[in-house]
């Protein structure tokens, strides 16, 4: 399976400058790729292919006195820009079609230099390479200084280049791994995604959202309330916005670190993990939206089925209108509704439920019984995606070993 590693680099001025003049040229090439293909589009003209684009757009281009700088930097990330704009249009039209599933891909769009990431890729054909001296060589950039804060498992396929609103740069590597499956653990479990706690777990315990992220949110909040009484193009708003992308991204990291603390737990200590497939994007849109978007909960899920993969443990989702909140995991009993606030409740059959446990317990049991059914059908399991991030960006000693304690 393929991993990301992030790390945090730290280019000099003049690399910096070098990198912008990169994100630059990449965001040229991809806009003027999307140009020519919209153009043709609106022409009547056939679909512009992806090797007549790349002659276009590059090749040629390069000789022109308008395009003459983007001999400047690597062909390489150049060419993945177009790869970039030739996937965003595969995925698209694979929606049109229905061939993809999932949420619905949009059309691709044009990049500004406004946007929030800038990111360029290198792939192994641009000869990027770790020098002996710990630094991350890239072509026509430099060498530039990285924080390593975990060692590479192997030889990384590519790394791209990012540089976030808050002004930070990062490599992330995509390294290939092959599993390395934990010793056996006895148990399963079952686990509810809820409001009132982050999870819970079938074997009754509880996962408290984190105090740490409500005052880093708190933060946060302040750093809007700030930006806000700034006025429009004044240089203290500047300010401001960047103080704020800063804020947002204290908020994701800190919120990443827990996630995985608390994936890499439940991994290791279960052989078999079971939650609800919640359909984050549809609660999104009710009034619960921002505690939805804050909990993480699709974050959490997608760490915990690359972990499951990568540790040899088994991750299964529960169909999401499974009545896990109103079925009794003792008699089988449906009750008729189960408000929100309602916490606790005795069925007929005189069993007394705290609400989340026993909606843990019959995921667990629901999942379980998917899975035996699963055996017979699946023969192999379906590709797990390479995750993000793997590595947290803002490592922490202890955040790095598999497996502390946190719960
Ligand atoms: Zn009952």
């Amino acid at each position: 399976m393929q991993l990301r590693y992030n790390f945090r680099l730290y280019p000099s001025p003049g690399q910096r400058q070098s990198l912008a003049r990169a994100f630059g040229c990449a965001r040229t090439v991809f806009n003027d790729g999307l140009r020519l293909r919209q153009e043709a589009r609106e022409n009547g003209l056939p679909y512009v292919s992806d090797g007549e684009l790349s002659k276009r757009i590059i090749t040629e281009a390069k000789k022109t006195p308008q395009r003459a700088w983007l001999g400047e930097v690597s062909a390489v990330v150049l060419q993945q820009a177009l790869t970039d704009l030739n996937t965003a249009y595969r995925n698209f039209f694979a929606s049109l079609s229905g061939k993809r599933k999932g949420p619905k891909a949009a059309a691709p769009r044009f990049r500004s230099r406004k946007d929030n990431r800038q990111a360029i890729r290198f792939t192994k054909n641009a000869r990027f390479a770790v020098t002996a001296g710990g630094k991350l060589r890239l072509p026509k950039i430099g060498d530039v200084s990285v924080r390593w804060s975990r060692t590479l498992p192997s030889e990384p396929s590519s790394v791209t280049v990012i540089k976030d609103a808050a002004g930070r740069y990062f490599a992330s590597f995509v390294v290939e791994t092959s599993g390395e499956p934990l010793p056996e653990a006895g148990g399963e479990v079952g686990i509810d995604l809820g409001l009132t706690h982050f999870a819970v777990l079938s074997d009754g315990s509880k996962v408290d959202n984190p105090r740490f992220l409500r005052r880093a949110e708190r933060r946060l909040r302040k750093a809007q309330q700030a930006l806000s009484r700034k006025a429009k193009g004044s240089n203290n708003r500047t300010k401001a916005v960047v103080k704020v992308a800063r804020a947002h991204a204290k908020v994701a990291d800190t919120r990443r670190d827990w996630a995985h603390k608390l994936s890499t737990q439940v991994i290791r200590d279960s052989q078999a993990v079971y939650v609800e497939n919640l359909c984050v994007s549809g609660l999104g849109r009710t009034r619960l939206a921002k505690s939805v978007h804050d909990a993480g909960w699709s974050q959490f899920t997608a760490m915990l089925e690359y972990k499951a993969r990568r540790y040899g443990r088994y991750f299964g989702k529960i169909d999401r209108w499974f009545p896990s909140s109103k079925l009794c995991s003792a008699c089988g009993t449906i009750a008729t509704s189960m408000p929100l606030n309602v916490r606790s409740w005795t069925c007929p059959c005189g069993e007394v439920h705290d609400r989340d446990v026993n909606a843990a317990i019959n995921i667990l049991a629901a999942g379980r019984a998917e899975r035996l059914n699963d055996c017979g059908a699946r023969v192999r399991p379906g590709p797990v995606p390479a995750p993000r991030s793997e590595a947290v960006t803002h490592p922490k000693p202890h955040a790095q070993q598999t497996g502390i304690s946190v719960l």
